[in-house]
């Protein structure tokens, strides 16, 4: 994995490269990992990619996007976008 040259001991985006502190409140960032295992065509592989909050945001839309388009001819109504991959909401200490 191709790792930039960072000056502080921040964790930088791996997309965009920017740092993710927020000034006063830590590191702020999403991750999109995958561990394969037996079966599966990467097995053995794992992957990790560490997004700043607007590179996350970026790729959940792709998602979204990518999602309405594998649904676009069900029957069936597809759940509301503004809630996919969202599991908590104003959970500020990560608890639940
Ligand atoms: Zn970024």
């Amino acid at each position: 994995m191709a790792v930039l040259a960072n000056r502080d001991n921040d964790v930088h985006c791996d997309v965009c490269g920017t740092s993710t502190r927020v000034p006063g409140y830590g590191e702020q960032f999403g991750a999109l990992q995958a561990s394969w295992g037996y079966g599966a065509r990467h097995d053995g592989e794992r992957y990790r990619v560490r997004l700043c909050e607007s590179c996350f945001f970026m790729a959940l839309s792709y998602f979204r996007q990518e999602r309405r388009v594998h649904h676009l001819f069900d029957d069936a109504p597809q759940d509301d976008d503004h809630e996919f991959g969202r599991i908590a909401r104003d959970d500020y200490w990560a608890d639940s």
